[in-house]
């Protein structure tokens, strides 16, 4: 026992170098002791249900990780509260120490789930704050709080990872759990190939005694009219007796194309939320995340290099994990060093093809320029010169943002165009505008005036 004690003591060293001090000290701290460990469950002791529940919401992987290093993978964390400690002491049953079973129940239930696809793995900001809340809540309580929970958006905005977050939070509180992820076409085949083999059982089997069930890219079930009836089925079987549905689409259940009212219309009977595109400073603290699960040492990677990567690849996150990835193996490979010189050497194919359907020309541009300045009463000099008075600064940073919306060419290339402003400057023009935008109606009606002017409809 004292050994895996002195584990956690390790452990909760590193913790203290490797979180904010407040997290620490409002978390970890107050945690000193390793109560048992059965079957290779290491449970630890939480003053309370609040901060149990806070580190298996959010550091529960994060801490085996640790153990995985100092021990084996076989061994996990589980957290009790203080009061089921002690509600076990008192019940003479269980609180002797038990010996570790290796063999025995060691292996972490995962279904069919991704490991890493967790909720501390998960960047929140204001693009999937709610589907985010949303899926916690729906993790802590399944088939109460929302049910089904059905979330859209775009391809490579984190639906499939969202999602998963919350079998893998389900399963972490009980692995047995029967939670099943499945992607809409396999559903499809796995019922087709039941159907030409008349095997209904076995499929029914598998599905009607779930208990979470995870369906990726619904959208998928447009035209196959006899799975659509299949799974209507399986929904009233599954919503019926409180199992958990998570949903994901490309759309919201009102725009799904060719799939049955009755289907669509119960899509809507839960909690519908959707996730749209991080804007850049959420795009920023993503590669940041992704990078201290990439590399040992995540500040060897200078800001400006994320920024960087961050600035370029603005509409989808798979892309933008694509990219560093690139820029880690290019300067790893090349022994260079990460320099955004380099970032944009290791990118430059990717980065090209995004831009070439909207080459630009000037004349397009400085028409823009002409626009803006007309409408502001001030030179085209003035504009896209350096001087840093309002009267100008904000028509530069209209003009940056319609140049950016309009043609989508890199914010280095756009610099150019304003004395050699660096790359910086002008995402966060582009970024400041978008979001005076959103707040204020002047901006908005100013802008879409502009954008009608410079020629778009
Ligand atoms: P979708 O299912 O919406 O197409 P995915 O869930 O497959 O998108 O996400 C694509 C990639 O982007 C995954 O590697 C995922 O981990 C990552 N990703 C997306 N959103 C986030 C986020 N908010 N935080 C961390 N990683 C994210
Ligand atoms: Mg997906």
């Amino acid at each position: 026992m004292e050994k895996y004690s002195k584990i956690w003591e390790e452990i909760k060293e590193e913790l203290e170098k490797d979180l904010e001090e407040v997290v620490f000290t409002d978390i970890f701290e107050p945690v000193n002791t390793v109560f048992k460990v059965i079957n290779n469950y290491i449970y630890i002791v939480a003053p309370n249900d609040f901060i149990k529940k806070r580190i298996e919401m959010l550091y529960l992987k994060k801490l085996n990780k640790y153990l995985k290093f100092k021990l084996d993978d076989l061994h996990k964390f589980r957290v009790m509260t203080e009061e089921q400690a002690s509600e076990e002491l008192s019940d003479s049953r269980s609180y002797s120490i038990t010996k570790p079973e290796f063999g025995i129940e060691n292996k972490y239930l995962q279904g069919n789930l991704n490991a890493s696809y967790t909720f501390d793995s998960f960047v929140v900001g204001n693009s999937n704050r709610l589907a985010y809340t949303s899926a916690i809540k729906v993790a802590d309580q399944p088939g109460v709080v929302a049910n089904p929970l059905y979330i859209f958006g775009d391809v490579g905005l984190g639906k499939t990872h969202l999602m998963q977050c919350v079998g893998n939070y389900i399963l972490e509180g009980d692995m047995n759990k029967k939670v099943m992820y499945v992607k809409t076409d396999q559903f499809v085949e796995e019922y087709v190939r039941s159907a030409s083999k008349k095997k209904f059982e076995e499929f029914n089997q598998k599905y009607r005694d779930v208990e979470v069930l995870l369906i990726d890219d619904i959208q998928f079930l447009a035209k196959k009219e006899k799975s659509q009836i299949e799974f209507f089925k399986l929904f009233e079987i599954l919503h019926g007796t409180q199992k958990q549905i998570v949903i994901t689409s490309d759309r919201s259940a009102g725009e799904l194309k060719d799939v049955m009212s009755r289907l669509t219309s119960r899509f809507e009977w839960g909690v519908t939320v959707d996730i749209n595109r991080p804007e850049l400073n959420h795009r920023i603290k993503i590669l940041k995340k992704k990078l201290t699960a990439e590399t040992s040492d995540a500040s060897l990677i200078p800001n400006d290099v994320i920024e960087y990567i961050a600035s370029v690849f603005d509409n989808n996150v798979r892309e933008l994990e694509g990219a560093l990835k690139r820029v880690l193996f290019y300067c790893t490979a090349f022994n260079l060093n990460f320099t955004v010189k380099n970032a944009e050497a290791a990118l430059e194919n990717l980065v090209k093809p995004r831009t070439n359907g909207n080459f630009l020309n000037t004349n397009k541009i400085n028409n823009i320029l002409s626009i803006v300045s007309d409408y502001y009463r001030i030179s085209t000099s003035d504009l896209i010169s350096k001087k840093r008075t309002s009267k100008y600064v904000f028509p530069r940073q209209v003009s940056m943002y319609l140049i950016k919306t309009m043609y989508d060419i890199p914010y280095k290339k756009i610099g150019t165009y304003f004395n050699n402003r660096d790359h910086s400057t002008v995402m966060h023009s582009v970024e400041k505008i978008t979001n005076e935008i959103e707040m204020d109606k002047n901006v908005k009606r100013d802008v879409e005036k502009l954008k009608i002017k410079c020629g778009e409809n």
